[in-house]
């Protein structure tokens, strides 16, 4: 069960289209993974709808109806056709992720970031902002940091806490820059998340310190 579902203000903005990819890829993957979520984000794109509709009313076309009955005529569009995916990413990766990875996990590719944690880059936006897969070794801890924007942390796999709160599966936890934290993998399996951030996190315990010139998670 879902118990830390993506904040509204988060929801509306996917609904509306204004995040940034990494932003929107994270939410999007959040809401395939919790019904609650994509029936809150279906509500919104309605309501949005239905207010761009009210504000600028579309001058019908005086040919209006003859191409709507010529439209009557033609075949159905047909859909896109739906990404493909082994069945060992579909067990792992939330449909939107499947085209970042060719819809095969073995084509992720990781990178150590020290003992326990490999990181794999997925999408960047010019201003800064990333996504990307981490990996945290089973009952091992990320290093302390803190955050010099949002962080959206999305479990596809295992599970880790914080001070604060327990997140498995499909859980979304948001952090700011009001919030330093460690994170630990729960043990038995490796933690598996997907990761947006708006801005590279700093590093804020002993030794992650140093690293902070040279690490761009
Ligand atoms: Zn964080």
């Amino acid at each position: 069960m879902i118990t830390h579902r993506a904040p509204e203000e988060l929801l509306l903005g996917y609904a509306a289209g204004s995040l940034p990819e990494p932003t929107a890829l994270v939410v999007a993957a959040h809401a395939a993974l919790c019904p609650e979520s994509a029936r809150e984000i279906r509500r919104l794109e309605r309501l949005g709808g239905g207010m761009l509709d009210a504000l600028a009313p579309a001058p019908l076309r005086a040919d209006a109806l003859d191409r709507a009955l010529a439209a009557l005529d033609m075949p159905e569009p047909s859909p896109a056709p739906a990404p493909a995916a082994t069945p060992e990413t579909r067990a792992l990766l939330p449909r939107p992720v499947w085209p970042y990875v060719k819809g095969d996990i073995r084509n992720i590719a990781w990178r150590a970031r020290g003992p326990h944690i490999h990181t794999a880059h997925l999408a960047t936006e010019t201003d800064g902002h990333s996504a990307f897969l981490l990996r945290v070794k089973a009952g091992r801890a990320a290093p302390r940091h803190t955050h010099r924007g949002l962080e959206l942390t999305l479990v596809l796999s295992g599970a880790f806490h914080d001070a604060a709160n327990l997140y498995a599966r499909g859980d979304i936890q948001v952090a700011d820059p009001t919030i330093d934290h460690v994170p630990i993998a729960e043990a038995g399996e490796d933690c598996i998340c997907l990761v947006a951030l708006e801005a590279p996190i700093r590093f804020t315990g002993p030794i992650g310190r140093l690293a902070n010139p040279f690490v761009k998670l």
